[in-house]
């Protein structure tokens, strides 16, 4: 199944989201491969956010994600990059949608509370960014014969 790459970002840290934001993913069905939390620094957030690193907003962006630790998390499930993308609504924050995560979580375009892989190929860059692969743990999640129907757990 398909692994993405989740960052609870420091402004949902400060704000006392964790929980709230760790439950979406699970209540949803996904499983919870690997997570820890860490210092970010500008090299990590150079490679990161490299396709904004021409953007005006690119220098605050990483003081804001360096300002306090981030929570890096690898998710996995059935066609989880975008069913995660969904769950987290648009980057605006205050237009996404209600009932996703950015839409009842926060106001900000910076301050967006989580950042989530785009597509199936960055997700996989992306994991490798932020976790070793004895970081990542493989095992059975007994709630998969209700979450998926038996030719999608195939
Ligand atoms: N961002 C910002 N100002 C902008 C656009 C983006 O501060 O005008 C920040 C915001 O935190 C966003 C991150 O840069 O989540 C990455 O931008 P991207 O376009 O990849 O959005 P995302 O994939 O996070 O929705
Ligand atoms: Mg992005």
């Amino acid at each position: 199944m398909e692994r993405t790459l989740v960052l609870i970002k420091p402004d949902a840290i400060q704000r006392g989201l964790v929980g709230e934001i760790v439950s979406r993913f699970e209540k949803k069905g996904l499983k919870l491969v690997g997570m820890k939390m860490m210092s970010l620094d500008e090299a990590i957030l150079k490679e990161h956010y490299a396709h904004l690193a021409d953007k005006p907003f690119f220098k605050s962006l990483s003081g804001f994600m360096m300002s306090s630790p981030a929570i890096a998390m690898c998710w996995e499930g059935l066609e989880c990059v975008n069913a995660v993308r969904l769950l987290c609504g648009i980057t605006k924050a205050r237009s996404a949608e209600a009932g996703s995560i950015r839409g009842d979580l926060a106001m900000s375009v910076s301050c967006n509370v989580v950042h989530a892989s785009d597509s199936v190929e960055n997700a996989a860059k992306e994991i490798k960014r932020f976790f070793k692969t004895e970081d990542l743990f493989d095992y059975a999640k007994s709630e998969y014969e209700f979450v998926y129907g038996e030719d999608e757990r195939a």
